[in-house]
């Protein structure tokens, strides 16, 4: 399948008018009383939920997602919206007092009052998995606490997010306070994050994230990074949830899924078993076009598809297992277990993002927990068994940024935190979180003339 590629690329001159544009809209917005930015917030959830089927269609068409994943994406984006319109009504409007007597060597003579005050222009930078969840959950935040916010989507996923931002247009906010700035990332994206308009940056993506880091300024930065998400199986658990969560989390999107299952890490005594379940499981998943709702769909580049491929045949040359024949056509690659991984094989460490998952026998728990804290990454991992004490001591020496015990790592719902250890991010997401950091805390002491105490 080839995908779609209508947008133009914005030069540094446009950029800079977006930059101004978004600078004075900020100003006004921030004047906008809060429930007034709450209720646009949500007529814009609510526009882009009545918008679900064109949108989920560019999705389908621009990055081969399923087409009932894209319409639950374009749903589920409405709800983030409105969630964080609620949300922000209640955190923001809370500020706090603090008293000076509680500090030692001082009287009750100052007043300290402290409120969230908005950042200014928020760029945001989402990847082409989500173009349209990733990048609301970073607009929807921006704007309940007072910001402006430029959009660079994704150059695959740009159709999507432009028809996006137009629903947060059609509801009524100001073309400057949130636009769009497509082309390449490789070519305007140093432009964009080095920008001294740019008051803060909140990315999710892959290694680009750290670079940008590296380069950005003095602005607060949300990084939402790369993952090798483990599965620790103990041989207590439940197999039969054990594969079912394998495939669902391994295999849903292609691996496409920063949350994906990446590694599984199994006790060698219930191993054959749960390779064989999730084998008989794999033979059933569909294999072909997004519009057909497959679960396995072409993967998003070709370049990908080359990459997914190197590590395949790395695993070969050094003896893994190949539960399913290898077969790609084009960018679509058919969902493949490699059995008997060890830790010198790339795929034991890299991310393919792609249908490939690799299984790692283990010997004891403590070799699963060493394999998974000497990976760079440490977004999430799961871990299995029907022990809740053990889970919870496995899921302390987890140096990732989730645990999840019987269940796949998953980035919903959207208002639990989200946030990754090492090179797999900075800050932490979530509804709460992200309007937290879009914002700062701004201070004004009162000074009394002479202590004051209540009652006193
Ligand atoms: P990517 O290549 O890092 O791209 C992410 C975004 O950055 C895209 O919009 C891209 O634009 C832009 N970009 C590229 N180069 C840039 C630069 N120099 N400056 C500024 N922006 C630049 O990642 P991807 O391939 O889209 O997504 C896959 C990766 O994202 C995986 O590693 C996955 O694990 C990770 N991910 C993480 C999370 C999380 O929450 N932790 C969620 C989803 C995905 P172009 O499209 O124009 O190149």
């Amino acid at each position: 399948m080839n995908l779609v590629r209508i947008c133009d690329a914005c030069t540094q001159e446009e950029v800079n008018k977006v930059m101004d544009a978004a600078k004075v809209a900020q100003k006004a917005w921030a004047r906008t009383p809060l429930w007034k930015r709450a209720e646009l917030l949500h007529k814009a959830a609510a526009i882009l939920k009545e918008h679900k089927t064109p949108i989920a269609e560019c999705l389908v068409k621009e990055i081969a997602k399923p087409a009932k994943d894209a319409v639950s994406e374009v749903v589920r984006s409405g709800d983030l919206v409105s969630y964080t319109a609620e949300e922000g009504v209640r955190i923001l409007g809370e500020g706090k007092l603090l008293v000076s007597d509680s500090f030692p060597g001082n009287e009750r003579n100052k007043y300290c009052l402290s409120s969230k005050v908005p950042l200014g222009v928020v760029l945001a930078i989402p990847p082409f998995n989500y173009p349209v969840n990733l990048a609301v959950s970073k607009i929807g935040p921006a704007l309940i606490a007072g910001n402006s916010l430029v959009l660079k989507p994704p150059t695959q996923g740009a159709v999507a997010a432009l028809h996006m931002v137009h629903c947060f247009h059609l509801a009524g906010f100001p073309k400057g306070l949130i636009s769009c700035v497509t082309g390449k990332g490789s070519e305007i994206g140093d432009f964009l994050t080095m920008h001294p308009g740019v008051n803060c940056i909140s990315f999710t993506g892959g290694d680009t994230g750290i670079a940008i880091s590296k380069k950005a300024g003095m602005v607060p930065l949300q990084m939402e990074l790369g993952g090798k998400d483990a599965c620790i199986v103990l041989e207590d658990a439940d197999l039969d949830l054990v594969a079912a969560n394998i495939v669902k989390g391994g295999f849903s999107y292609s691996g496409q899924r920063c949350t994906a299952v990446k590694v599984v890490l199994i006790m060698e005594a219930v191993a054959d078993t749960v390779v064989e379940k999730v084998n008989a499981k794999l033979a059933k998943l569909k294999v072909g076009p997004p519009e057909d709702d497959s679960d396995i769909t072409p993967v998003v580049t070709e370049s990908s598809a080359n990459f997914i491929e190197g590590l395949v045949m790395d695993a070969k040359e050094k003896g893994a297992t190949f539960c399913q024949e290898y077969r790609r056509e084009g960018n679509l690659i058919w969902p493949l277990l490699l059995d008997h991984v060890r830790p010198d094989m790339r795929i034991a460490w890299e991310e393919p993002f792609g249908p490939v998952l690799p299984v790692i026998r283990i010997n004891s728990v403590e070799e699963g927990i060493h394999h998974c804290n000497a990976s760079n990454f440490g977004l999430q991992g799961c871990v299995f068994t029907r022990d809740i004490n053990k889970a919870i001591m496995i899921s302390d020496a987890m140096e990732s940024g989730t645990v999840q015990i019987n269940s796949a790592p998953a980035r919903g719902p959207d208002h639990f935190p989200f946030q990754g250890l090492k090179d797999s991010g900075i800050g932490s997401q979530g509804i709460t979180n992200s309007i937290n950091m879009m914002t700062k805390v701004k201070s004004t002491v009162i000074n009394l003339p002479s202590p004051s105490y209540t009652m006193g």
